[in-house]
């Protein structure tokens, strides 16, 4: 069953000595599609020129991480901007906000988040959304913009309860990672999983950061990558006592709506073009 990673960061140097065996090892495990999260200025032209190279397979988003917040200048708005012409790039982010590590001071956090939500709101795509220990002011800057966005999904979710029903009432979409994996801080999505719909679901690695933690044998240079989205699909599963290959269409679909991906080829349309079809 083909997956869709929504979120790894390819243009990572990490990925410079070897990125076109983590592709193919992508395509044999059956990631087929993946959205290479732009969360810089540098990085989202990187992960544009990525997309691009490979057509159908790779697409991009554009944004600046919350950490990155005081490189948001009105010419990085520009060039956002122009990044968000082209089709390859599928949503607005990474943006959000991020009071755990505090890397930039907070007033440059929430400006370049509502100048982010405005680029959201004037083109209509989806929003790639960061949240980390800001979930009041987080809520009350996107009720500033209701009605006016397009679909969001809340990335690599690892809050509260209270935090994921918050987010389903508003109607927005739930990336879950291998953070699930993680014996110490991740338990509480394991009881969370299953309250999250089918039509709200998507999985992404977040590669090459948060390795899941239950993959054997572990990665040894302790990398994630997105060959391992099958496993984290398989907990996932799990923990929503689903069979694996209806999580796995479940959050193919969802994505492939979500982002406005061209349908793949149906198997049939395979055969036909192999020349194999009666
Ligand atoms: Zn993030």
């Amino acid at each position: 069953m083909p997956l869709i990673d929504i979120g790894a960061n390819l243009t990572h140097d990490s990925f410079d000595r070897d990125r076109a065996a983590v592709l193919e090892r992508a395509r044999a495990a059956g990631v087929t599609r993946m959205v290479v999260t732009g969360a810089s200025r540098e990085h989202s032209h990187r992960a544009l020129a990525l997309a691009q190279a490979h057509p159908g397979v790779l697409y991009a988003t554009a944004g600046v991480h919350p950490h990155h917040a005081t490189e948001y200048t009105e010419e990085c708005d520009a060039e956002l901007r122009a990044l968000h012409a082209h089709p390859e790039v599928v949503a607005v982010g990474e943006c959000g906000l991020d009071y755990f590590r505090d890397f930039s001071p907070r007033p440059a956090q929430r400006r370049a988040f509502e100048r982010q939500l405005q680029i959201a709101a004037d083109t209509g795509k989806p929003l790639f959304l960061h949240q980390r220990d800001a979930h009041a002011d987080f809520l009350a800057m996107m009720r500033e913009f209701d009605g006016r966005l397009g679909p969001a999904v809340v990335h690599c979710f690892t809050g509260t309860r209270e935090e994921l029903f918050a987010y389903l009432d508003r109607d927005w979409h739930i990336g879950i990672t291998g953070w699930l994996c993680d014996e110490r801080r991740g338990a509480h999505l394991r009881e969370l999983a299953p309250h999250i719909p089918a039509q709200r679901l998507m999985v992404e690695t977040d590669a090459p950061y948060l390795p899941p933690r239950t993959l054997r044998p572990p990665p040894k240079d302790r990398r994630n990558e997105p060959a391992f989205l099958p496993h984290i699909v398989d907990e996932l599963a799990r923990d929503r006592g689903e069979d694996p290959a209806a999580t796995a269409a479940a959050t193919t679909a969802t994505a492939t709506a979500f982002f406005g991906l061209p349908e793949p080829p149906s198997r049939r349309e395979l055969d036909i073009l192999a020349g194999t079809a009666l």
